[in-house]
């Protein structure tokens, strides 16, 4: 019913271009759009109809996905096509804050559009394949009339009305991402000091981090139930060990930013009064960070007044 729906693509980058072979794959009418426009020139190829404008790409299908690098860059393309988004569904997979994607939609909507937010979690490659999982969220029926043409693209997750989520679980997932990619970059740099290579630290890496499911099941049920006793673990006996950490990639010259970052909060927690806590008692101080360098947890500035 839906494969010959018209579905129009702004933003050609290597995620944009994957989206709509995936929807040209699938039977679509796809028309695109990009800044630089012999990024699309392989797409027409394969049988994309490439639009003169964006007013033109708008006014193509009601069905607009946009993979731009981020919502200051639909504000520049869209803002001076503004004219043509009335009745539009944009759907925006474009990563950016949830603040950032919440005032897109209010302007999306102000200029008589729906925005539906999408959170892609994984790379060009991914697309096209339905394991893989995008976040959603924004209007119910919008995303319900749409699904099935998004499901070309990957698997769906949809997370609620509020446009915000989906940026917020995009968000969530590169918070981990990024710190834990850097921790392997960090064990690389240090192997790297002691003449190994990262194939020879991988099998060790891949056990370490294959551990990590288990402690997060553990420690979130605990963090939830407000449990921080130092039953399992000591922030004292943590803190020993991070200094440790810190110490080995310092005396191999290696860059130190990330193990002195980690090393930092554990003292923080230490000397809030909670070395006999488990280190899970580091999320409430991360929950509210004081106010100021030196500050305690939680307390406001003087000068707020309160
Ligand atoms: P790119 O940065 O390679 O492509 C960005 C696209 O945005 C290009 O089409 C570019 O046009 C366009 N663009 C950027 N700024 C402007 C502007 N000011 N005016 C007009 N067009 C503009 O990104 P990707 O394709 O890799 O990713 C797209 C989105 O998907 C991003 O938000 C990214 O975070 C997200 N994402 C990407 C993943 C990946 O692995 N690539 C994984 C998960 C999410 P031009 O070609 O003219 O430069």
């Amino acid at each position: 019913m839906h494969s010959q729906q018209p579905v129009t693509v702004i933003g050609l980058g290597p995620m944009g271009q994957a989206m709509a072979l995936a929807l040209l794959g699938h039977g679509h009418k796809v028309t695109v759009w990009n800044r630089t426009p012999s990024r699309a020139d392989a797409l027409v190829e394969r049988g994309a109809v490439r639009a003169a404008s964006v007013e033109a790409a708008l006014a193509a299908s009601e069905l607009v996905i946009l993979s731009l690098t981020d919502y200051d860059a639909m504000h520049t393309v869209l803002e001076p096509a503004a004219g043509a988004l009335p009745g539009r569904v944009l759907v925006n997979l474009s990563s950016d804050t949830p603040a950032k994607t919440r005032e897109g939609a209010r302007w999306a909507a102000g200029h008589g559009a729906t925005l539906l937010a999408g959170g892609v979690t994984v790379p060009p490659s991914g697309i096209g394949r339905p394991e893989s999982s995008t976040f959603y969220s924004g209007p119910r029926a919008a995303f319900d009339a749409h699904r099935p043409v998004l499901e070309a693209l990957t698997g769906t997750d949809y997370r609620g009305e509020d446009p915000g989520l989906a940026a917020l679980f995009y968000q969530l997932g590169m918070v981990m991402f990024w710190t834990s990619m850097l921790s392997f970059w960090q064990a690389v740099a240090l192997a790297d000091a002691h003449g190994l290579s990262a194939d020879d630290v991988l099998p060790h890496a891949v056990q370490t981090m294959s551990s990590m499911p288990d402690f997060l099941s553990f420690y979130a049920r605990r963090i939830d139930a407000g449990e921080h006793g130092g039953d399992v673990d000591r922030l004292a006996m943590g803190l020993a060990s991070v200094e440790h950490v810190l110490h080995t990639n310092a005396d191999a010259g290696v860059d130190t930013a990330l193990p002195a970052a980690v090393a930092d909060l554990f003292r923080r927690g230490v000397h809030a009064g909670h070395a006999a806590d488990s280190f899970s008692s580091l999320v409430e101080l991360m929950k509210r960070p004081p106010a100021w360098p030196g500050g305690k947890p939680g307390a406001r500035r003087p000068r707020d007044g309160v």
